[in-house]
């Protein structure tokens, strides 16, 4: 039994290794009670355009304040959630409460697209496409008020369904972004079978384009690879001026992080848009020209 313990002798607790441990379950428990008591709530975190800095939409990112262990990072439940029934719920909760923040955006005049998360295991969900129709329809939104964001593992798994479901979006006519691009199994076959609009370079790439030159390389040929299929980049983990000026000169058409903004709730997120379309107004009545 000695072997047993770790080489420190005490053997830190990793929720991931076993699936069916308590505490997974009691968190999945805790998940489950939050969602039915809207305990969740989405943040929103500005995409900017690189070339103006004018506002290109927003992310919308979960947060949950479990009422024991306080804030709960999305990587601890998400991934938790994604090998249970829960993933279902979860990704209709954050679908509706985005619709519902679009709706009063739209409304009030600022039409900005907000982009939902989604597990690749959600778009072998025959009820996504209809559950996105009926609430667009519901709310009198255009369907490029949501965009979906999936992540590389897409192109794992079962393909036939998959493409099923991203047929339905794309006939809907609701966007799809491939995020966390160039940590997975990606090549540009695949890129191209993928009826994608957007892709998101990975943060691990972005953040150290100014001082390594291999991630410099590596981010500008996929931005290179994205422009000539015609799609959209998006960098993720903006940081510091200077990598958002590199990324401009590659051409990136847009960024996001901390530079731009954080994470914020939707009321703190609606100020920062006001304040920004009003800027933006006021350029364009003063002869303001965004560099193209
Ligand atoms: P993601 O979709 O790639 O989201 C970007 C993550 O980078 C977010 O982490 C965001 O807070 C963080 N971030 C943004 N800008 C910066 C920056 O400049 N520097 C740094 N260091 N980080 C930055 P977050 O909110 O912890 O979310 C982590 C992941 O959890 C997301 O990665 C996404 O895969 C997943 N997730 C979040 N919300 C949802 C959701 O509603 N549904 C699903 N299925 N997954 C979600
Ligand atoms: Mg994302
Ligand atoms: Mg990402
Ligand atoms: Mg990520």
């Amino acid at each position: 039994y000695l072997a047993k313990e770790g080489r420190t002798g005490v053997e830190l607790y990793q929720p991931d290794k076993d699936r069916n441990s308590p505490e997974r379950l009691t968190l999945l428990g805790d998940l489950r009670r939050a969602i039915d008591n809207r305990e969740l709530r989405l943040h929103y975190q500005p995409k900017v355009r690189l070339s103006s800095g004018a506002v290109h939409g927003v992310e919308a990112l979960l947060r949950w304040r479990h009422p024991v262990h306080g804030p709960i990072a999305p990587s601890e439940y998400v991934p938790l959630a994604e090998q249970s029934y829960l993933m279902r719920q979860l990704t209709a909760y954050v679908i509706e409460e985005a619709l519902e923040q679009a709706a009063c955006w739209w409304h009030s005049g600022l039409s900005v697209q907000i982009s939902v998360n989604i597990s690749a295991r959600d778009l072998l969900d025959s009820a996504l496409p209809e559950q996105l129709e009926v609430g667009l329809a519901r709310y009198g939104l255009p369907p490029s008020a949501i965009q979906l964001e999936v992540t590389e593992r897409i192109l794992t798994g079962d393909q036939a369904y998959t493409q099923e479901t991203i047929k339905e979006l794309a006939t809907l006519g609701v966007p799809l972004a491939l995020d966390d691009f160039g940590t997975g199994y990606s090549s540009l076959i695949r890129l191209q079978r993928l009826a994608v609009s957007e892709v998101k370079i990975d943060a691990s790439f972005v953040r150290r384009i100014a001082d390594s030159e291999d991630d410099d390389r590596i981010v500008r040929s996929i931005v290179d690879l994205v422009r000539s299929l015609g799609l959209r980049s998006v960098a993720e983990g903006v940081e510091s001026d200077a990598v958002a000026l590199r990324l401009a000169e590659m051409g990136c058409d847009v960024g996001q992080g901390w530079l731009f903004g954080k994470p914020m709730p939707a009321a703190d997120a609606t100020a920062w848009l006001r304040e920004r379309s009003e800027a933006a107004a006021a350029q364009v009545e003063y002869g303001y020209q965004p560099e193209v």
